[in-house]
């Protein structure tokens, strides 16, 4: 069966009381055919955009993914001609997410967080806060310190914090003491956020926007940079890690009582998205998107205690995009593989 949520071992259900669905993705990247859908269909279209992945989506009682991007008007808010792509979606992509999803958590911590500068991330943290929408907003603020607070859920009888770090942004990306960004994916950042959320949360989730050599093709071993960087985490008191940037579904893992999926890959993009990048651009070998899975994680106070993962890719379909599950034999495999190392 698919989406079968399947125990982890060792956990004892005795003491669990009420438990909640968590729900993950990798990077939803709102550019071409899609930023035009969302921005222009309503509500009701949207459920068609998500397609067949809605059964699994939409089962959460929370939602975290990685949204590659910005929400602004300021579409020419800032213009870095070293970067390929900007991916600068509009402010009703807020609504739209805040309407499809429970309770949405996004992370902003990666390399196209500063695609419009300042104003991007401000526009971004007013779309998300205003009107009682309701997002959360990890990895960004107008401040370093702000940066480092945690997103913190409050279910009735759980709480789960959320934290977001990258290290693929130049310098000026990251937030400082007087200045507005991402937080910087660093050790000691890493481990105060960890802190932050830990004291007041039963279930910290620390997401990891991060790979070694940012020109590599995919693999489906993490490289040694990310799995320094997720076990670091975990032994600093994470209890799920949850990477991308790497376009596609990485190996996972269990590590000190921590739950690693090293990248969950990439959940809405437009599959035109590749072939838009030149042969001599220096990303051009890892242009390639192979998809990425949704990771359904059952939690009780005591940490996690059932998991299931759904891999997913997107299609061209006539001038649209579309997500498809991916099934067969091979799909089958992946999880297979995916999940041997996490139910340990
Ligand atoms: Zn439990
Ligand atoms: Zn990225």
């Amino acid at each position: 069966m698919r989406n079968l949520l399947r125990p982890v071992p060792g956990h004892h259900r005795g003491n669990c009381g009420q438990s909640y669905v968590l729900t993950l993705g990798g990077d939803m990247i709102f550019w071409g055919t899609l930023r035009f859908d969302i921005t222009d269909l309503e509500f009701a279209d949207f459920r068609g955009v998500v397609g067949e992945l809605a059964s699994v989506l939409f089962r959460g009682d929370i939602f975290f993914a990685n949204f590659e991007g910005v929400m602004t008007r300021a579409w020419n808010a800032y213009h870095d001609a070293a970067s390929p792509f900007r991916f600068v979606s509009s402010l009703e992509t807020a609504e739209f997410l805040a309407r499809v999803f429970l309770r949405p958590v996004l992370s902003f911590a990666n390399n196209h967080c500063f695609d419009a500068g300042e104003t991007g991330i401000l526009d971004t943290l007013r779309a998300c806060g205003e009107h009682g929408i309701g997002i959360g907003c990890a990895g960004i603020g107008k401040s370093k310190d702000e940066a480092l607070q945690p997103v913190m859920v409050e279910l009735p009888s759980l709480t789960v914090g959320f934290v977001a770090l990258t290290d693929l942004l130049p310098e000026y990306g990251y937030a400082a003491a007087m200045s507005v960004g991402a937080l910087e994916l660093t050790r000691e950042n890493l481990k105060r956020s960890i802190r932050y959320a830990r004291v007041r949360s039963e279930v910290v989730v620390v997401s990891l926007h991060t790979i070694g050599d940012i020109r590599a093709p995919f693999s489906f071993w993490p490289d040694r940079h990310q799995r320094s960087l997720a076990r670091f985490a975990a032994e600093c008191g994470a209890d799920i890690v949850v990477g991308h940037h790497p376009h596609g579904l990485q190996y996972a893992e269990r590590y000190q009582g921590a739950y690693i999926f090293y990248s969950l890959g990439a959940l809405f993009y437009d599959p035109l998205l590749e072939t838009s990048i030149s042969p001599t651009h220096p990303f051009y070998a890892a242009r390639r998107i192979f998809g990425g899975a949704i990771a359904t994680v059952e939690l009780c106070r005591s940490g996690v205690h059932a998991l299931s993962l759904t891999p997913s890719r997107m299609f061209a379909w006539d001038n649209d995009a579309r997500p498809m599950l991916v099934r067969g034999p091979l799909s089958s495999r992946l999880i297979a593989r995916v999940l041997e190392g996490l139910l340990v």
